[in-house]
């Protein structure tokens, strides 16, 4: 959905409102396994200043990510607070300004900029045995009592399918 932004340049200099989803393809953050759960919704402020328009806002881009310990898909919120300005003045830093503003640049920058690197389903994941690849949150194997050696035929298998 386009931003259209032709209230705030008759209201020159008063910040206005506004509230709009944004659809985002899942291609940008593919390579992880991770996608969009659904749009990403962005609360903000518009302000028209002679050439410049400045938007703050507060985007909430709902993700499906993958657990780091135990490969469970979960779904968490990333909320990031942004300032971004839009103008034609040739300003290198701006995006550039037209009636119907287009968010999915900026917000696919600040979503790269705040994207957590480590993610865990809970804070407490169990993961996953190291030896028969059970998901420790469903419940425990029996591995873990077995004393590790090289000559146990579980290591034995598990170096193998390395
Ligand atoms: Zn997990
Ligand atoms: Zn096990």
């Amino acid at each position: 959905m386009l931003l259209n932004i032709s209230e705030a340049k008759q209201n020159e200099g008063k910040a206005l409102h506004f509230n709009i989803d944004v659809e985002l393809d899942s291609n940008i953050i593919a390579d992880k396994g991770y996608s969009f759960e659904s749009n990403v919704s962005v609360d903000g402020e518009m302000e028209y200043d002679c050439e410049i328009l400045t938007i703050k806002g507060k985007a909430t881009y709902p993700i499906r990510f993958v657990c780091d310990r135990c490969g469970e898909p979960y779904i968490r919120k990333v909320v990031v607070d942004f300032v971004e300005n839009f103008s034609n003045t040739g300003n290198v830093e701006h995006y550039p300004l037209t009636t119907n503003l287009d968010l999915t640049k900026p917000l696919i920058h600040n979503l790269m900029y705040n994207i957590p690197t480590r993610n865990l389903c809970k804070p407490n994941c169990k993961g996953l045995c190291k030896i028969c690849g059970r998901n420790l949150n469903k419940g425990t194997c029996n591995c873990c009592s077995l004393e590790i050696d090289d000559n146990n035929p579980f290591k034995k298998l598990k170096n193998k399918l390395k």
